[in-house]
């Protein structure tokens, strides 16, 4: 009954933060959106549901199983730190950087940046971009998504909490909400920010390669991958290519990494 309450409640509380969050991106908008938002967000909603039904029936049961013998085994990165409290934070740690290095990919590796595109096409940024992703690229990144987790060491309730962490850190930095210039900053050198990943969605190529974090930004610093030089209403969100206008729209997004030529966008 009690874990039921707190259960609930942890429920509560993060659709009160995603609820919160929604409103600050509309009070305090970051970029001036350029399109209706309404069709574009009912895309980005279509896709991120696609996406959700592939990692419940993937990922997810994968996952949990290796992590519960990471737990019984004491293996991976988290053993190596004896379990515990410092098995966990290194655990945590060393998947978030697992996610640092597979952006770098989606980007690097022409076959990736196929279904990755499909998530820089959107043309304005907002919490529900955060979502839009093909979701066959749920497949595709699931062979990584399980090296992360057997070499993490991660357990069943770590990658929980990493869950949560990852989910609610990808909906604050691709939404529209405009920080305090000086929180922002000093948020960026922790963690990743609407302000800081929106100069990873510019269409410039020299913009775009920057900004990797997915939750903990001390991994762009670390690799010198960190920008904050680009002010908001200086960039053109989305991808410069010429099929990117066709692929905005939800068939031909799902078609697009299937039919597209290989460099769609010219890697620098
Ligand atoms: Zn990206």
């Amino acid at each position: 009954m009690a874990s039921r309450l707190v259960k609930l409640a942890g429920m509560a509380l993060g659709a009160g933060a995603v609820g919160a969050l929604l409103y600050a991106e509309r009070a305090h908008p970051l970029r001036k959106q350029m399109r209706k938002a309404a069709p574009r967000i009912a895309r980005n909603v279509t896709m991120g549901a696609a996406c959700q039904a592939a990692i419940m029936a993937a990922e997810v049961p994968l996952t949990e199983r290796i992590a519960t013998r990471n737990a019984v085994r004491k293996r991976g990165l988290s053993g190596l730190f004896g379990g515990g409290v410092p098995g966990g934070v290194a655990a945590f740690l060393a998947m978030d950087y697992g996610f640092y290095l597979w952006h770098v990919a989606t980007h690097k590796v022409p076959f990736l940046w196929r279904f990755h595109r499909v998530h820089h096409v959107d043309p304005d940024m907002d919490a529900s971009t955060a979502i839009r992703f093909h979701f066959i690229d749920m497949f595709v990144s699931l062979p990584w998504r399980l090296v992360q987790v057997r070499a993490s060491g991660i357990g069943p309730r770590g990658l929980a909490a990493w869950r949560k962490f990852f989910l609610f850190s990808v909906l604050f930095h691709h939404s529209n909400w405009r920080l305090p210039w000086g929180l922002d900053e000093a948020l960026s050198k922790h963690i990743t920010t609407p302000r800081m990943h929106g100069i990873h969605h510019s269409q410039k190529p020299c913009e775009m390669d920057s900004n990797w974090s997915s939750g903990i930004a001390w991994w762009d610093h670390l690799h010198r991958t960190f920008r904050d030089d680009v002010p908001a209403d200086a960039i053109s969100i989305g991808v410069d290519d010429p099929l990117a206008e066709r692929d905005i729209h939800l068939l031909p997004a799902l078609k697009a990494p299937f039919v597209a030529p290989p460099a769609l966008r010219e890697l620098p």
